[in-house]
């Protein structure tokens, strides 16, 4: 009946949770929304516990352990590992095998959520069929020298669902019982339900958009080598991790979002728990070294854009030769600005904050020049089409 799904490969616990936790969220939670007066305490115990565990997830199991992007004292990383579980995204070792991997094999096969297969696959489908052969955990041999990420692996679904469902029911149970705001049973199936269900799994998918949507949509400002790209839309949802861009290029970097102006709440965390001495060693890459990543990709632009305009046919219009000779300035300009970076880079030499913020602007009008180009190029061929 459906030939394209290979059935056999289907893994029904994870599927069963996956579309449980949805069909509830888009049925039950409206019902109970819709019967009972609106709360502010369930509502507020959903944005508490979705920050909770959504971050665990961006600062913790990425940042923090698949990324080595800083260190981080104990209460940090056992609050992570609890509260991450309650993604019910597996343990940390799973996690972080599969998205080391992510990185090391992006858009192949040897990539678990390759997006090269399309979006179902990148989002959720990798989930839903079992792997011809379980991962070998392999590439985590660092993680599993910590003592409380092998607990964690051992009791990750005792903890998702203490922490996940058990947690939220209670609280409302408590909540309902001190206050007489509502019913015993209310505030049960209120905490299980918004807290619960409707956080698992908008905190879910906010994680698996990263790997469909990310790699589909938005800019690739530091390099096309790879489809990961950045959408500021993204970061809003995803503490930040919508920089992904960025991230793919310089990985290890404790920031997603780089410029100041980027919505990049982990980053924010992690800076404020450094300023306690809960989180050190961030790991920072270079103002020269991003700059010469993106004057590396403007120039592969260039080169991608030049033979087009200089086989369109247009010699001889005026418009488009004053037009080409400019962008000859501009390749130009970027070559210098190349040059620059790389012996700063090289020399690791910082060069002054004025010195890069007046780099930037050359080079964004510098890519902006080519769009122009390119529209210039079609209201030209038109003018001369027609005559
Ligand atoms: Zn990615
Ligand atoms: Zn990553």
């Amino acid at each position: 009946m459906f030939p394209n799904i290979p059935f056999r490969r289907v893994d029904w616990i994870s599927s069963s949770f996956l579309i449980g936790t949805l069909l509830l969220t888009i049925t039950a939670v409206p019902w109970y929304l819709l019967t009972f007066e609106w709360d502010w305490f369930m509502f507020g115990m959903f944005v508490v516990l979705y920050m909770c565990v959504g971050l665990s997830i961006t600062v913790g199991y990425h940042r923090l352990f698949s990324h080595r992007a800083f260190k981080a004292k104990k209460p940090i990383r056992i609050f992570t590992l609890i509260f991450g579980a309650a993604a019910f995204e597996n343990s940390v070792l799973e996690w972080c095998s599969d998205h080391r991997n992510h990185h090391k094999h992006v858009d192949t096969d040897d990539d678990p959520y390759d997006i090269s297969k399309g979006f179902f696959w990148a989002h959720i489908g990798w989930i839903l069929f079992k792997l011809k052969t379980p991962p070998p955990l392999d590439n985590v041999n660092d993680l599993k020298k910590d003592p409380w990420i092998v607990w964690q692996h051992k009791w990750v679904h005792l903890i998702a669902f203490t922490i996940g469902f058990g947690l939220p029911t209670l609280l409302g149970y408590i909540y309902a019982d001190l206050t007489g705001a509502m019913s015993a049973s209310q505030g049960l199936l209120g905490g299980f339900l918004i807290g619960g269900v409707a956080r698992v799994t908008c905190v879910q998918h906010s994680t698996f958009f990263i790997n469909s949507l990310c790699h589909m949509v938005g800019k690739q400002t530091y390099s096309s080598e790879c489809s990961a790209r950045d959408h500021w839309t993204m970061a809003i949802f995803t503490f930040g991790e919508g920089y992904h861009n960025y991230h793919h290029h310089f990985q290890w970097d404790y920031r997603n979002g780089v410029k100041p102006w980027h919505i990049d709440p982990s980053k924010w965390l992690i800076w404020v728990l450094s300023k306690i001495g809960m989180t050190s060693d961030l790991k920072r890459v270079s103002n020269e070294k991003i700059l010469l990543a993106e004057v590396r990709e403007a120039q592969r632009r260039y080169a991608e854009k030049m033979p087009g305009f200089e086989a369109s046919g247009l010699e001889g219009e005026q418009t488009w030769d004053r037009a080409l000779i400019s962008l000859k300035e501009f390749e130009q300009r970027i070559l210098e600005i190349y040059e620059e970076l790389r012996e700063a880079v090289q020399e690791k030499l910082a060069l002054s904050k004025s010195t890069l913020r007046s780099l930037r602007p050359e080079l964004r009008k510098a890519i902006e020049y080519l769009d122009y180009l390119s529209n210039l190029q079609g209201t030209l061929v038109r003018q001369v089409a027609a005559g």
